[in-house]
């Protein structure tokens, strides 16, 4: 079956609105019609920035989606500081992160919280991103495979299967993350080709194949073609790369490399 790519720009706490703007023109600047048939392209700014990406998206009719890093599971209520996912289906967020490494390993984020987190994504009308993947000291310990299955076990948990479709797995090693390390073609595709089969198992066969695992991981220009001709393969969330316009137009051009 075939998967349009996802090539999604995971920007974290970097680009005030001001700078965001000029991120997304500079990136818009360097596509044309081809590069967008192509692929899904996906800019995920700081909440800060959402609201004049939407502006610009839609002033300018760019065909540039747009995601949120995070969101709080509830959809309102007295949760200070928190962002509810009703907030950001109304700025025309079309994905949202679950479980990136950096909330489950900085802000605590664990298996649970990440479940709830799909869960609200998906109900909301958006499509979750959700982030697995093993470090340096479980992929040493032989674990990476037990990680990654608990991460899709858990997270998926209570997603019905006719939701399928808009569920994306990002399978990133957290030892590949900001490192300037990638896993090799071969080794990602063979870890996004075992989350795929964990799919399987928790929601059923036909959706495994019409989910769009992407791999992440300091991917960049240099790689990205390599790891995009893997079969198991269906994008990739970029986050170093995607905050230079020239790197990330690149990475979304990856079929004319
Ligand atoms: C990420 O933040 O999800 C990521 C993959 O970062 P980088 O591309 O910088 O490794």
């Amino acid at each position: 079956m075939a998967r349009m790519p996802l090539l999604a720009g995971n920007w974290k706490m970097h680009k005030d609105h001001l700078e965001a703007i000029q991120l997304v023109q500079q990136i818009a600047y360097h596509l044309d019609e081809q590069d967008y048939d192509r692929s899904e392209i996906v800019v995920i700014p700081p909440f800060t920035a959402l609201r004049s990406i939407q502006t610009l998206i839609e002033g300018d009719r760019l065909a540039i989606g747009l995601g949120a890093q995070d969101c709080y599971h509830e959809e309102s209520g007295a949760f200070t500081g928190a962002i509810s996912p009703v907030m950001l289906a109304k700025l025309a967020v079309r994905y949202v992160v679950c479980g990136h490494s950096e909330r489950r390993h900085v802000f605590g984020d664990d298996d649970q919280t990440v479940n709830r987190k799909v869960r609200a994504v998906l109900s909301n009308g958006m499509r979750p991103i959700l982030c697995v993947g093993e470090t340096d000291e479980e992929r040493e310990q032989g674990q990476a495979e037990e990680v990654v299955a608990r991460h899709i076990t858990r997270g998926l948990e209570g997603v019905a299967g006719d939701r399928a479709d808009d569920v994306v797995i990002a399978y990133e090693p957290v030892w590949a993350i900001g490192t300037g390390k990638t896993a090799t073609p071969s080794d990602a595709n063979e870890m996004c080709g075992f989350a795929r089969s964990q799919i399987a198992d928790v929601l059923d066969g036909d959706a495994a194949g019409s989910i769009r695992v992407q791999y992440g991981g300091s991917v960049k220009p240099g790689n990205v073609a390599e790891l995009m001709a893997q079969p198991e393969i269906d994008g990739a969330l970029v986050g170093g790369a995607s905050l230079q316009a020239d790197d990330f137009a690149a990475i979304c051009r990856y079929h004319r490399l």
